[in-house]
């Protein structure tokens, strides 16, 4: 038996397909489906996740960037210091970090010792104080309705916004423990989804595939089969795997079948996995991958190697969109969402060639991709934070029809928190953007049509 038969068996043993529908809508709880006779609009883009499910590494390169030397390696602070992921796994779950770093920002009381410290933007830190208290997801949800609503900044009441949840799995990216595990996460954001308009989507790590604990398919069966009100996919591959992996075909087979839309990361690398954790399996032969740096031996013959310079570069290559064509040929009617449309270099007009062609380059992709198949999309999310990447969208909306057709506002909340003041860069966003029927498509129309058919 191949390795395709292998993980199609699995599969098939696991998820009970007969509990799936068709139809999208049947999959949204009572919240989501009264929002839709509403006037609303759409994000498609959102993380509710609270404190308790990420580490402290995490939050700290979201929200404090700058004082990452300080709290993270404990080596004295470096205000300008950008933090790399080396350290990234060093940091395993401590009990109560939330508390201790909540005390070490109480000097923001005293603006002479923030000063001292060399914190500038002391607006941030206490965002950041108050997302550290933040221990449920409502709580979380809350925030967002209250203080970022793009409902709000277009006009409606703040709640009339249909949202995403897109989970991530720190712990096999990163192999780390967060305090609550992955059936607590699931069971939390299914409750949400019973009093909130959210479209909960669970993430999928092929890598879980093979593990008797939380398993890749016992878990999705979970996800969809058993009344969770799961509605999306979630792929990350700059967590270490390759998105054509044959562990995910029995996934993506579902996907197609039954209109679960999926939502891959394809932007930026702060987030990406150590070098020996990428690998996978890949393509129809089910060679195994493996990513290498550039110095490592040559390759053998039984594995398909990517060369690359370092940990940034391998998250570049397994966030390439290029990765996707062997997908979309394999699974043509597949729902896609290319999240970040490339990411913030693909749209920087001041790019450096010599150095960025590859991201920008990601940009004529991700259209192709548009061009050739029915269901592919991709949201502005995060990069909706510069006016520049902004009006170049708006420039290839206006020449594109396609483009225009796929295109979809998302914000990345809470995520791009740390570019700062999101609500007024939504609002810039939307100021740029102008034209109603653009502004209709993007925030209602587009989205729609990719969560749930014509
Ligand atoms: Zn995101």
């Amino acid at each position: 038996m191949n390795l395709k038969e292998k993980y199609q068996n699995l599969a098939d043993q696991a998820i009970d397909s007969s509990k799936l529908s068709k139809d999208p809508k049947d999959r949204l709880a009572a919240p989501a489906r009264r929002l839709l006779k509403e006037e609303y609009v759409i994000d498609v883009h959102v993380h509710f996740f609270d404190i308790q499910c990420i580490n402290k590494c995490y939050f700290v390169k979201r929200f404090l960037k700058d004082q990452y030397s300080r709290l993270v390696r404990g080596k004295g602070f470096a205000p300008t210091g950008i933090p790399d992921n080396s350290d990234m796994q060093e940091n395993v779950y401590i009990e109560g970090w939330e508390e201790e770093l909540l005390k070490e920002l109480q000097v923001l009381d005293d603006p002479n010792k923030a000063e001292l410290i060399g914190i500038r933007s002391p607006l941030r830190y206490l965002k950041a104080a108050k997302f550290l208290s933040m221990d449920k997801m409502e709580l979380v949800y809350q925030d967002y309705i209250e203080n970022y609503s793009i409902a709000k900044c277009l006009g409606l009441a703040p709640k009339n916004v249909l949202t995403t949840a897109l989970m991530m799995d720190l712990q096999k990216g990163w192999g780390v423990d967060v305090k609550k595990n992955i059936r607590k996460r699931m069971d939390e954001l299914k409750r949400l989804s019973k009093t909130r308009p959210i479209l909960p989507f669970f993430f999928c790590d092929p890598r879980r595939a093979d593990d008797k604990e939380d398993n890749l398919y016992e878990l999705f069966h979970e996800a969809f089969c058993e009344g969770q009100s799961f509605f999306g996919v979630k792929i990350y591959p700059s967590l270490g795997y390759d998105p054509y992996d044959v562990r995910l075909w029995p996934i993506y087979q579902l996907c197609e079948e039954y209109n679960i839309p999926v939502l891959t990361h394809c932007g930026g690398v702060t987030i990406t996995a150590e070098l020996d954790r990428m690998s996978g399996y890949h393509g129809e032969t089910a060679q195994k991958m493996v990513i290498k740096d550039a110095e490592s031996d040559p390759d053998d013959k039984t594995t398909k190697k990517i060369d690359v310079k370092d940990r940034k570069d391998g998250g570049n290559k397994l966030n390439d969109p290029k990765r996707w064509q062997p997908v979309m040929k394999k699974f043509p009617g597949l729902r896609l969402n290319i999240a970040h449309f490339g990411g913030y270099e693909t749209w920087d007009s001041d790019h450096r060639p010599d150095t960025d062609e590859d991201l920008l380059k990601r940009k004529g992709v991700i259209i192709d991709l548009m061009e050739k198949y029915e269901h592919v999309y991709a949201d502005f999310s995060y990069n909706i934070v510069e006016d520049g990447f902004t009006r170049n969208l708006k420039a290839t909306l206006l020449q594109n029809k396609r483009v225009r057709e796929r295109t979809m506002f998302g914000s990345d909340y809470w995520m791009v928190m740390q570019e700062g003041d999101l609500y007024k860069q939504q609002m810039e966003f939307k100021g740029i953007i102008r034209d109603n029927d653009l502004i209709n498509e993007l925030f209602l129309t587009n989205p729609y049509r990719y969560l749930f058919g014509n």
